[in-house]
């Protein structure tokens, strides 16, 4: 009788399944499951452009100046490339002819500034060879790549990730997406930051050891790029801190100025 249950509850148990599975292919193939809350697409507005540029991932790439590097502590001529990822949500945009209001973060008390240029991919891949990089590239924008340095610096010592100092709420600060059909692509020209109107940092794209079309190779031997990916491609020397009510002006030869005020 024991026996005669078990059995019969288990092919019942069997019919409720199969009948489970079924019922949810055929909702499945109405509709796709309704998400519990909507979250926020990430875009960049194009200039010049009435579409926006969907952000898929933002990378950033380290020390790739060579006075940059060795202010940090290492050997240009020896270290290879290495990067990192913020949140795609840490964009901050800041419309051209504005002054954005950027909030002073938590937890640092050393907040530093890193003027970048930033290349926004429209393709990808994997293996992708230096010299096929830039067909990747769909246009240019100014970034500044904000660092809690304190942090950054407390984790490194320790051997620790130092995510808490790169990958924060509006970390990612980013002026228009300028389309390479327009302005060409971007390997030399000057780039600086003012802080209240004195020149802190102050150099050349020609001077980053990796190249964008480098980097985009490197990168694509450890990730499958994609379009909607975003670069940070290094900042030049003299990163330093900055205090609320200071107010940053990036620019970049070939592209209009950016600039946020420390709120
Ligand atoms: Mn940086």
């Amino acid at each position: 009788m024991k026996d005669l249950n078990r059995r019969t509850i288990l092919a019942t148990g069997a019919v409720a399944l199969a009948g489970a599975a079924s019922r949810s292919s055929v909702a499945e193939a109405q509709a796709a499951p309704k998400p519990l809350f909507s979250v926020a697409p990430v875009t960049i507005p194009i200039a010049g452009e009435a579409e926006v540029f969907p952000v898929r991932r933002i990378y950033c790439i380290g020390r790739n100046y060579a006075a940059h590097a060795i202010e940090r502590g290492s050997d240009p001529n020896r270290e290879p490339p290495f990067f990192f990822q913020k949140p795609t949500d840490a964009i901050q945009y800041v419309a051209v002819g504005t002054v954005g209001d950027h909030v002073y973060p938590l937890l640092t008390k050393n907040y530093h500034h890193e003027v970048e240029l930033v290349a926004a991919l429209k393709s990808g891949g994997t293996h992708i060879p230096p010299e096929k990089a830039l067909e990747h590239v769909y246009g240019y924008a100014l970034g500044l790549d904000m660092t809690r340095r304190d942090l950054q610096n407390e984790m490194a010592a320790l051997k620790k990730p130092w995510e808490i100092g790169k990958s924060f709420d509006h970390a990612a600060v980013i002026g228009p997406i300028h389309p390479a059909s327009k302005t060409g692509h971007f390997t030399k020209g000057a780039i600086s930051l003012a802080v209240n109107g004195k020149v802190r940092q102050d150099s050349d794209l020609s001077k980053m050891i990796w190249s964008v079309a480098e980097q985009i190779s490197k990168l694509s031997e450890a990730f499958e790029l994609k379009a909607g990916d975003i670069i940070y491609s290094g900042t030049p020397e003299n990163v330093g801190p900055v205090v609320k009510g200071d107010v940053l002006l990036c620019k970049l030869d070939g592209l209009p100025d950016m600039s946020i005020k420390i709120t």
